[in-house]
């Protein structure tokens, strides 16, 4: 019981440190009230058109400033996904994220500058095109139609564990309007008599005046113009109530939202049905857990494969709390050598399993690493397949790349470190067998790696600059 308050106290808080002045922003298309309202007054004659569940692609863009900073964890944003599924399971909506995110540098529309730009520039065709930014004054998310076919634009603050901000924009997307809907300028009454031609256009949504942020559940005294008071429903996601007291679209919503998505919205439905196995958690393997002093040129995170998986997600930490590296990859090792990991500090790290219609899985216990000094390390891959020369090499000065291996990947990456791990040098190199030339850039003296990876090779070897 100590614990079912203290998650409500939680949610209380943030619901209305972030939700109680934040208004959704969204102003619904005239065609698509007026589409609704026909809907409503004349339902077509099969009126759940659904079967099985109804996969629905949505293309995730995440917005952050200038300079690649402030943008949405995807921790919060997989944890987010799939309690929007629990939030419209009775709907048999199915949402998933479709392909990668998107990341877009602009701290114009990081604050909500631009926003119609924005959507014409980045929507995807066949996909619920989502947009995360930061604070917006006043506003928690919002709907529009246009351009493209539309998009919803979500406000990070607004977007966690708890919230109804993605259920209630999605719900917008699918033709849903607010369930206070009209309350001045053509209200339903309480008694329901004309309940598909006012308000929301929705019979079991009950009359709703409040188009401000209320908690639950309604103690005012609101009355329509017979004299009833109205008893708005604090647990629909359409309406103004507190995030924690929103849980539910009604059954006609639910209709409606079906009809939607199967006309008007049936090119979200081109897609094979994504895969949605569960996985389990991932096993992590090196370095093992607590390892410290490992040359920071040298730390490759690596963890077992799991069934099913297609992709996944990797976060590491620096300790207290500082993500530091939030990647998908389909691979089962990641090179952190170019992250900027620094020497001495504790860093934790996690994975898990993923496949496009799965991102629910609980992520591999934390373990952890502390970085040390950079290091030779010729010994990792001593096959005589790659050489490097001169050796030592003066500043500016061309260094040759002998590849003796017949099995090269053309593509590499070409990296080169000093002893401080920092990456003084990152190139995209088309390599091939035989000799090869690298530019150097201008540098200090002193003992420099080589890094030179593929997508299933890494060599490395230690090089000495000198300066004229
Ligand atoms: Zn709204």
């Amino acid at each position: 019981m100590k614990i079912c308050i203290t998650l409500l106290f939680a949610l209380l808080v943030s619901s209305f440190s972030f939700g109680q002045n934040q208004l959704c922003g969204t102003e619904m298309p005239q065609e698509t009230l007026d589409w609704l309202k026909q809907i409503q007054q004349n339902p077509p004659p099969v009126k759940d058109a659904r079967s099985g569940l109804l996969y629905v692609p949505i293309k995730f863009h995440i917005i952050g400033d200038d300079t690649g900073g402030q943008y949405y964890k995807k921790e919060t944003l997989f944890a987010v996904l799939c309690e929007l599924n629990d939030q419209f399971a009775a709907s048999n909506f199915y949402f998933y994220k479709s392909g990668n995110i998107n990341y877009i540098k602009n701290s114009n529309y990081y604050v909500g500058i631009g926003g119609s730009i924005m959507i014409n520039t980045y929507n995807i065709e066949g996909h619920v095109n989502a947009y995360i930014t930061g604070p917006i004054p006043g506003l928690c998310g919002y709907f529009t139609g246009g351009p493209k076919k539309g998009a919803v634009v979500l406000i990070k603050g607004c977007l966690g564990k708890g919230n109804s901000t993605f259920a209630h924009e999605l719900g917008h997307y699918f033709s849903l309007p607010h369930t206070f809907n009209g309350w001045q300028s053509n209200p339903e009454f309480v008694n329901g008599s004309n309940c598909t031609t006012a308000g929301d256009f929705f019979c079991d949504t009950p009359a709703d005046y409040l188009d401000y942020r209320w908690s639950c559940p309604y103690t005012g005294s609101k009355t329509d113009t017979l004299g009833d008071t109205i008893k708005p429903d604090h647990t629909l996601f359409m309406s103004y109530a507190s995030d924690v007291c929103c849980t539910r679209f009604s059954g006609e919503q639910q209709t409606v939202m079906n009809i939607n998505l199967t006309t008007t919205r049936n090119y979200l439905l081109n897609f094979s049905d994504p895969a949605m196995d569960p996985m389990g958690t991932s096993n992590l393997l090196k370095p093992i857990d607590g390892l410290s002093n490992i040359p920071v040129n040298q730390i490759i995170l690596e963890w077992d494969p799991v069934t099913g998986a297609e992709e996944y997600h990797l976060v590491v930490k620096k300790q207290p709390n500082m993500v530091i590296i939030d990647v998908v990859t389909s691979n089962t090792k990641y090179y952190t050598s170019a992250s900027g990991l620094l020497v001495g500090y504790t860093y934790e790290w996690k994975v898990k399993p993923m496949n496009a219609g799965n991102t629910c899985e609980d992520y591999s216990p934390e373990w952890t690493f502390i970085p040390g000094f950079a290091s030779a390390i010729d010994d990792a891959v001593e096959d005589n397949s790659l050489f490097i020369y001169p050796n030592p090499v003066s500043s500016g000065q061309d260094l040759i790349v002998l590849i003796n291996s017949y099995d090269f990947d053309n593509d590499a990456t070409f990296q080169l470190y000093d002893v401080n791990g920092q990456v003084v040098m990152n190139q995209q190199v088309h390599f091939n067998q035989g000799e090869n030339n690298v530019d150097l850039p201008e540098l200090y003296a002193g003992v420099y790696f080589v890094r030179l990876y593929t997508d299933d090779k890494t060599y490395y070897k230690r090089i000495m600059i000198l300066n004229d």
